[in-house]
């Protein structure tokens, strides 16, 4: 299946496997349906990761993560859905709530923590119980009517890789729309937003679509399979027209020959498409990653640049940039992007206080304009115009 020149069968999956438990859930049906003739499909009784480290014969991390990229299973997930990010101690939080309606993703992207977070575990997973998923939102945020919940779906799952097959995004936008303090955000490096289009007068304002960009170069080389640089903001383009807000993730900043041009450019050829007042937030990262993700990085990527550098075990046993190296990229991605519109609500994640005190003069305070990311509290999305809530 094409999508504005992209082959998007080239990323399914060649396997689906199905649990009996979620057999006769619309979205396996669905997704048996549309995959019928494209991929290997077979009805899986026992427990388990099929590609689990303990049960897949001698083959290493590597391979079986590798393998797992191109096998779907379908089941039912059990225990709690809405969980605070746990952020990381002593870095400033942006408290945003999270709900993984799968994991594992079909992209490859060399620095990807989920090799390291899922490597045991490696098949891509969706839960076709997202009913249940709803419901649990819906009884904590009624639970807690003047919080505002800005819940997001990207962490262990990119939020529109499976939405051609899935068309998960037609139950969670207006399902967002209909609850007063939660908010959704959409976090992905695709470029499918047919199903939000469709959507145009039903999200309510109440959905924040965001991209993860980088660098031309590093999308290019190190964010396999994904959608381009430009194909991200042509899509961005799309759902701002039908009346979305969005939002940007300039994550992991990386350091190479060059990159002061080419975060420029990115900011400029974003803000060259994208009105600044129509995007909701940005956040600015730099590159980090646990020790363990490096041995993949390395057997997976052996030509990639994104191991190497100027780099250190830092306290939370994530290997970063040195401090100087790191501020100093966070400072000019931040005063680009300051320079656009001085009132674009950008934050940095992950990052310490110190950090925040040397490159913006100290921590997000309420009121400002990034209020609507970091109040416990929060405020109400922006409503557009022939929008109500
Ligand atoms: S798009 Fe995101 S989730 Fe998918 S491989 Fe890349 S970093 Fe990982």
């Amino acid at each position: 299946m094409t999508y504005d020149g992209r082959d998007r069968s080239a990323f399914w999956p060649e396997k689906l496997l199905v649990r009996e438990e979620s057999l006769a859930d619309p979205l396996a049906k669905r997704l048996m349906s549309k995959l019928e003739g494209h991929a290997e499909i077979s009805i899986l009784s026992e427990k388990g990761d099929p590609l689990a480290a303990d049960t897949a014969g001698d083959s290493s991390d590597a391979e079986r993560f590798t393998k797992g990229k191109r096998t779907l299973l379908l089941q039912r997930h059990s225990g709690s859905w809405l969980k605070a990010c746990p952020g990381t101690s002593g870095h400033v939080c942006c408290n945003l709530w999270i709900v993984n309606p799968g994991e594992g993703c079909p992209f490859d992207c060399t620095y990807c923590y989920l090799q390291s977070y899922l490597k045991r575990n490696p098949t891509l997973k969706l839960y076709t119980n997202i009913q249940e998923m709803l419901s649990e939102i819906e009884t904590r945020a009624s639970a807690e009517p003047n919080r505002m919940f800005r819940v997001g779906t990207g962490e262990l799952i990119d939020s529109l890789v499976w939405d051609d097959l899935s068309e998960q995004t037609l139950e969670l936008v207006p399902f967002f729309a209909r609850i007063p303090n939660v908010l959704l955000e959409l976090k992905s490096k695709d470029d499918y937003v047919e199903n939000l289009l469709t959507l145009r007068n039903e999200h309510l304002g109440k959905t924040v679509v965001s991209w993860s960009v980088n660098a031309k170069s590093v999308t290019e080389k190190d964010e396999r399979s994904t959608a381009s640089l430009e194909q991200r903001i042509a899509a961005a383009e799309k759902v701002v027209e039908a009346g979305y807000r969005v939002g940007f993730h300039f994550d992991p900043l990386v350091h190479f020959e060059g990159w002061e041009d080419e975060y420029r450019d990115t900011v400029q050829s974003i803000f060259s498409r994208i009105p600044a007042e129509r995007v909701a937030w940005v956040s600015i990262s730099t590159l980090r990653y646990r020790s363990d993700l490096q041995d993949m990085m390395l057997a997976r990527f052996p030509e990639s640049k994104i191991p190497f550098g100027e780099q250190f075990l830092a306290k939370d046993r994530k290997i970063r940039y040195v401090q100087p190296l790191r501020f100093r990229m966070l400072h000019f991605v931040r005063d680009e992007l300051m320079a656009i519109r001085k009132e674009l609500p950008v934050y940095m994640c992950m990052e310490s206080s110190s950090a925040w005190r040397q490159i913006t003069g100290g921590a997000p305070v309420a009121g400002s304009e990034l209020s609507e990311v970091f109040s416990r509290k929060g405020k109400l999305p922006i409503i557009e115009e022939g929008h109500h809530l």
